[in-house]
């Protein structure tokens, strides 16, 4: 007998219970069938005998040894004993007390450690800021239409990731991950409910849909809708900034609407698929509408659908014609003089809160072609460096003026012209050569 019986009771009727229970030969086999074993008492089921017994003996199992301690196993029935030696799937009773202890305390430890790394970054957030001025265009651009999503969350308080999906029609977040990663937008810990941060190798990791964003304050202006209206009524000047983000825009614009037509059709893109598919789109903007990719997508898909349907061919092969037959179709249009045919945007398909702001600020959307959408953003420096001259040019007559020098200054401006320099270039040397004459208008 491998089995070894510890008993509770002294109740001989007990005692002979349990040994007849545990009886066995010497090649493990059971002397008595259970059903043999009752009624005894107020049992009845033989289903019930195992549980019964255990309450007045305990049986460790001679054939088994803890993994950990090497120590006995208790088992409670006869299919946990073994018929041959080895080492106990779980461990025993004393070490799984022992290793349930050493994890709480270990869980206790990393529950400080999280807090003391909580408390440290509360303390960064709270005085955290940044210089608006130093801001990118673009980064104001979006903070703008992020501001009229969630308005006046963005000047005083804090913000979800999910308030930000309706920026874009397609990853909308994503833009506000960008200014995350690029240090505009926080993350406020206190805000955020309990759970969204743990720790990952002593690092300090959070549950991104959980997180509380918040814009933090100018280091001069502090925070406030006063502060925001230097970002959200900045003049834009920078003409590659807001291109790349229109850019960026309108692809998301065009393959939302072609995953919504792969849906329909039951196509499905991998990830390399859909990188090809985004760089050709971008190409096809510079010269072509969103509406007019539209009906591209729309087209191809419904190639690739009936392709799919032919004897040899199958829906993932057809799919994967996808990227090159949007190539094509924008290098036909190209030799063929462009596309003649746009789709209107579906009901379900959010412009997003950048639509709306491009289309406000710059009136243009989706059915303005890419030429005349970067041309618009071409002008932007034009514009500001335009508007620079003039500047330059109001404050050297207003120098001129307040200092009743006008004669020599124009004799000054036209010398320089006869040498050669353009209105711009004989402006710029005149300050130059000068700084004392137009020092306090020329800032
Ligand atoms: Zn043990």
């Amino acid at each position: 007998m491998t089995v070894r019986l510890e008993f509770q009771t002294q109740d001989p009727e007990e005692i002979a219970l349990a040994t007849r229970y545990w009886a066995m030969n010497e090649d493990g086999g059971y002397l008595e069938k259970v059903s043999e074993l009752v009624p005894f008492r107020e049992v009845t089921q033989s289903g019930l005998i195992a549980k019964y017994v255990w309450t007045f003996c305990h049986a460790f199992d001679e054939n088994q040894a803890c993994r950990k301690c090497e120590g006995p196993i208790l088992i409670t029935s006869r299919t946990d004993v073994k018929k041959q030696f080895q080492l106990s799937e779980a461990p025993c009773e004393a070490c799984s007390e022992i290793l349930r202890l050493e994890e709480l305390e270990r869980r206790r430890v990393a529950e400080v450690e999280l807090q003391n790394q909580l408390a440290t970054r509360i303390d960064y957030m709270r005085t955290a800021s940044i210089s608006y001025a130093d801001l990118t265009d673009d980064q104001c651009f979006i903070l703008l239409a992020i501001d009229a999503l969630i308005t006046p969350r963005l000047a005083h308080g804090t913000f979800t990731e999910d308030d930000c999906e309706a920026l874009a029609p397609w990853e909308g977040t994503s833009y506000l991950t960008r200014l995350f990663r690029g240090g505009v937008i926080f993350d406020d810990p206190e805000a955020a409910r309990s759970g969204t941060y743990y720790l990952q190798d002593e690092k300090l990791q959070a549950i991104p849909s959980s997180l509380q964003f918040f814009l933090p304050a100018d280091e001069s202006l502090g925070r406030g809708a006063e502060a925001l209206e230097t970002i959200t009524e900045r003049q834009l000047t920078d003409s590659e900034a807001m291109t790349n983000l229109w850019l960026d825009y309108a692809v998301g614009d065009v393959l939302r609407y072609l995953m919504e037509q792969c849906r329909v059709y039951s196509h499905d893109l991998d990830y390399e698929d859909i990188e090809k598919i985004r760089a050709t789109v971008r190409f096809g903007l510079h010269t072509y509408s969103v509406s007019q990719l539209w009906f591209i997508m729309w087209k191809v898909v419904r190639d690739a659908a009936s392709l799919a349907n032919r004897e040899y061919y199958n829906r993932y092969k057809a799919a994967a014609t996808i990227p090159n037959k949007i190539r094509k179709q924008i290098e036909r249009a190209e030799k063929q003089g462009g596309i003649d045919r746009y789709w209107e945007r579906p009901e379900l398909h959010i412009a997003g809160s950048l639509g709306v702001a491009f289309l406000t600020l710059f009136e243009i959307d989706e059915s303005t072609e890419g030429k005349q959408a970067l041309a618009i953003f071409a002008q932007l420096s034009v514009q500001a460096s335009t508007g620079e001259v003039h500047g330059v040019a109001n404050n050297f007559m207003q120098g001129a003026l307040s200092r009743n020098v006008s004669f020599w200054a124009m004799e000054q401006f036209a010398g320089l012209i006869r040498a050669g320099f353009d209105t711009n270039g004989a402006l710029d040397e005149l300050v130059r050569l000068n700084p004392e004459t137009f020092s306090v208008a020329i800032s």
